[in-house]
């Protein structure tokens, strides 16, 4: 869908004429829509400040990503802050010291990342409590960058997990993370998957997304298929020729089954047998019913449970149980920032969408031995068939609420997804990321 505020914020006239009204000036953001290349910072000129024990991993991250370094002086795309090294509060001069001056340099679109210990295995309370602060000073800063469309973000490593931290870095520094700002995530004992390739990564790679027919399935699953994925397209039988078109355009096989109903989980593990089994599992399918919980009918409650929790639970039982999933596969449920705020008349599926929070979270220490990893990603207002239908001025609020002062597209959540179901991301598990443009809303 246009967004004409955007439009008029970035014409002559009709900028100054947004300015005088005082409306928020939402600019265009960088997208990346080819596939992932070897040397993905090529060009970008990125500076790490800070040391602790991250900085040579660091450095070897943004190296192989063809990255330039520009730590004295000059204009930056991206910045990563290395705090890994702070254990007391008067270290965290340091954060001033070394960021205030040089954050100016960042461009629009530039990014800032902040590798932090892990506040659960830092070595004593001071040490953790500053590396959980470390959290509120990205959020606040992402929010002050926002307006630039540039993002802020945070990732936690422990000295023995270094390995896991040149995917995320070259995701956080790129242009694939649009539309994620704000966010913290852990890393965590991946597999032993260390020999990563760095383009057409999902090649041999076979996957099924749920509600691919449209909106964010079907960008997921031509992102995929993009990587070299044979990606399997699920949805209703309704959407039959929707879902024929999007397998058709990226070379896919069509699925059409209810996950609601009560054996699509033995249907769709007798499908994925024949394929040989599969390796990458997105839970995109969901629906709403929304209706404020003292009027809302019993059939709208249980056909939210029953699609956007319960289906998902039951496949993914059967799946792991089987051993349809193979080894080092990958999960990722779609969950939402409803789940993490709540919605006025969305009390039906902001329980489905937290649940699977608490699900990933409370699954992926049981999938680390098979080199699984299960996550969920959570979007707030992104530019879908299912957000054009909501009501004109409430759009707007949904739209300009968050720290870019517009909604994100479809492949900004493809973007998040495919960086996840990736072989690179073997260290991040039971991690919620939001890609909401830092969105207000629960914040
Ligand atoms: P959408 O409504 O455009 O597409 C959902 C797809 O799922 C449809 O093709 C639909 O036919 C399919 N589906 C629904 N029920 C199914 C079932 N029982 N079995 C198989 N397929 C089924 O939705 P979207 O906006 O692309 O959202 C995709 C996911 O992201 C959903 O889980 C949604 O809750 C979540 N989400 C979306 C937004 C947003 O702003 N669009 C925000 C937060 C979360």
């Amino acid at each position: 869908m246009t967004d004409r505020l955007m439009s008029l914020a970035n014409h002559p006239l009709g900028g100054k004429l947004v300015k005088l009204l005082g409306l928020p000036s939402p600019i265009p953001l960088a997208r990346n829509l080819s596939a992932y290349s070897a040397h993905p910072l090529t060009e970008r000129h990125i500076a790490i400040f800070g040391r602790g024990y991250a900085h040579f991993a660091i450095e070897q991250a943004l190296l192989q990503g063809g990255a330039k370094s520009a730590v004295n002086e000059g204009p930056l795309n991206g910045i990563v802050f290395d705090a890994s090294g702070l254990n007391k509060s008067t270290d965290l001069n340091q954060v001033y010291q070394l960021l205030q001056g040089n954050l100016k340099r960042l461009l629009p679109n530039g990014r800032l990342l902040v590798v932090a210990q892990n506040p659960q295995h830092c070595d004593g309370i001071e040490a953790a409590a500053i590396a959980r602060g470390l959290e509120g000073f990205v959020k606040s800063i992402g929010k002050e960058i926002g307006k630039k469309g540039a993002t802020a973000n945070l990732v936690y490593v422990q000295q023995n997990l270094l390995s896991t931290l040149q995917w995320p870095i070259l995701f956080f520094m790129g242009e694939r993370c649009t539309y994620v700002s704000g966010q913290a995530i852990n890393l965590c004992h991946g597999s032993a998957e260390i020999d990563v390739p760095n383009d057409q990564v999902l090649t041999g790679k076979i996957a099924l997304v749920t509600g691919a027919a449209r909106g964010i399935g079907a960008e997921t699953a031509a992102r995929l298929a993009q990587e070299g994925a044979k990606v399997i397209c699920l949805d209703v039988p309704q959407a039959e020729e929707a879902l024929n078109e999007t397998s058709l355009a990226i070379g896919g096989l069509p699925f059409l089954l209810d996950i609601s109903a009560k054996d699509s989980d033995k249907l769709l593990a007798e499908f994925l047998r024949k394929q040989g089994g599969v390796d990458i599992v997105i839970h995109n399918a969901g629906i709403t019913r929304d209706k404020t919980f003292a009027n809302m009918p019993e059939h709208f409650w249980q056909q939210v449970m029953s699609v956007n929790l319960a289906a998902i639970m039951r496949i993914n039982s059967t799946l792991l149980g089987e051993n349809i999933l193979r080894d080092n596969g990958r999960i990722v449920c779609l969950s939402s920032i409803s789940g993490i705020a709540g919605n006025f008349g969305q009390s039906n599926y902001a329980l489905s969408k937290a649940a699977l929070i608490g699900y990933v979270d409370q699954l992926a220490g049981q999938l680390n031995a098979r080199g699984i990893t299960i996550n969920a990603v959570a979007p707030g207002f992104i530019e879908t068939p299912m957000t054009a239908q909501i009501p004109f001025m409430t759009r707007e609020f949904g739209r300009r609420l968050n720290s870019l002062k517009q909604g994100g597209q479809p492949r900004d959540v493809a973007e998040l997804i495919c960086m996840l179901s990736s072989p690179g991301a073997f260290g991040i598990s039971g991690n919620t990321v939001r890609v909401c443009g830092q969105a207000l809303l629960g914040a």
